[in-house]
């Protein structure tokens, strides 16, 4: 009944001799359809838990299942078919590929998947820039597009592949606030239509829209805080 559980997960990266402790023991049940909010400082763990969940690494120790599947059992294949099949990533805008038209930048998950015609793909791109308001923009490239818009095809893209699970970090990082609030209706939108969301933030108008906060200390969690975001209210 959970979507993801993480169970006495640790992580700790090796910087040459040096052995930095990222994670010390976290546990955490996510139900399907939550938009979980991870706050801390800067250095606390947050993406190393994102990127944990997003099979983009592996736990030092512990385990964490997705759908009841111990995430540990699966190779590297099998990771990236997972990522590729049920994972959407909106990590910092400016991943977008720059030299790609929003179109272009939308269908890269597409053309991964293999499963559509070139036609079917340049369809389904467009339905997803449809969905963030960015069809008119289609045919530009990321330098032409403002942050919010450049977030808004980093958003589409990490939906093209109907992820069941969502990971963000810093969705707002760089956006004014005006901005950011747009784009956190919009993720909220989405978020209603069913997928489990996981963002990392600092900003506390994200933990707004979050149904449930994760507070984390060097590694641990300090407090799990039930929030009625907007979710509920309106
Ligand atoms: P946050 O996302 O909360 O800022 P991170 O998960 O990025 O935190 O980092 C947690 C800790 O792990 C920090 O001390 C960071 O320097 C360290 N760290 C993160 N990634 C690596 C890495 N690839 N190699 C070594 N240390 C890392
Ligand atoms: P955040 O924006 O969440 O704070 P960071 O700036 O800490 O993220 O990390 C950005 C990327 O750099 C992450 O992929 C993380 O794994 C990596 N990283 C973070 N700290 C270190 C480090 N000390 N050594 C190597 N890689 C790191």
């Amino acid at each position: 009944k959970y979507k993801i559980l993480v169970e006495g997960v640790h992580k700790t990266y090796l910087l040459g001799t040096t052995a930095v402790p990222a994670l010390r023991g976290m546990d955490v049940k996510i139900k399907p359809g939550e938009f979980l909010g991870l706050m801390g400082p800067s250095g606390c763990g947050k993406t190393t838990l994102l990127n944990l969940i997003g099979g983009l690494d592996y736990p030092t120790r512990g385990k964490i299942y997705l759908d009841g599947k111990d995430m540990s059992l699966l190779d590297e294949n099998q990771l990236a078919d997972l990522r590729r099949d049920n994972i959407g990533y909106v990590f910092q805008f400016y991943n977008l590929l720059p030299l790609l038209t929003a179109l272009e930048n939308v269908m890269i998950p597409l053309h991964f998947q293999g499963t559509l015609s070139r036609r079917a793909r340049k369809r389904k791109a467009m339905e997803l820039l449809k969905l963030v308001k960015l069809d008119e923009r289609s045919h530009h490239t990321p330098s032409e597009l403002s942050g919010g818009e450049q977030q808004r095809v980093a958003i589409a893209r990490a939906f093209a592949n109907d992820p069941s699970i969502v990971l963000l970090d810093e969705p707002t990082g760089d956006l004014d606030s005006k901005t950011g609030i747009e784009i956190l209706n919009l993720l909220r939108d989405l978020n209603r239509k069913g997928a489990t969301f996981i963002s990392a933030t600092h900003d506390a108008a994200v933990s707004e829209y979050c149904t449930r906060i994760i507070h984390i200390r060097d590694g641990k969690i300090v407090k799990g805080l039930e929030v009625s975001g907007l979710k509920e209210t309106d």
